[in-house]
């Protein structure tokens, strides 16, 4: 009986290996600086994802209050209207109306040197539907914005 334990417990590794390997990549990493910009334009998450995570950094100085960042993703119909009402929300409210529905998806309000993430249910989300992703403080969302898109493979295309 002994002698097949080490065999037991190496077929056990293994199965949790294997799901492991197969796994999609359900995450990608977005950098915001103070320029006002990300470094990303357009971001594909594989359809096969049942969650979907954005990994949100500030890779400048400057403060939250100064050259504050978020990643904010609606339809993109929504966008403008979201933006607008966002900024009369305020500081307090990350410049996001609380509650709001059209809001999909949203990392917290950052500063330089921060980082942050925000996992959503990707799967509640239209493949074929037609969103966006920017940053709500006031001013940044005619620079800071982007296309997110539901794919084949999860990937990202640098900003130019
Ligand atoms: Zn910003």
């Amino acid at each position: 009986m002994k002698k097949y334990i080490p065999f037991a417990f190496a077929t056990l590794l293994a199965g949790f290996g294997l799901p492991a390997m197969a796994q999609q990549n359900c995450e990608v990493t977005v950098e915001s600086n103070d320029a006002m910009q990300y470094d990303v334009k357009e971001i594909t998450a594989d359809k096969s994802c049942k969650e979907f995570t954005i990994h949100l950094k500030h890779v400048g100085k400057l403060p939250v209050a100064a050259m504050g960042h978020n990643w904010v993703l609606t339809t993109s119909d929504d966008v403008e209207q979201v933006a607008q009402e966002g900024i009369a929300a305020g500081a307090d409210n990350d410049y996001l109306k609380p509650d709001d529905k059209r809001v999909l998806a949203h990392t917290e309000l950052i500063g330089g040197g921060e980082e942050t993430s925000v996992t959503f249910d990707l799967s509640k989300l239209d493949e074929n539907g037609d969103y966006m992703f920017f940053c709500s403080f006031p001013g940044h969302s005619a620079i800071m914005r982007g296309e997110f898109n539901i794919g084949d493979a999860t990937g990202t295309q640098p900003r130019t």
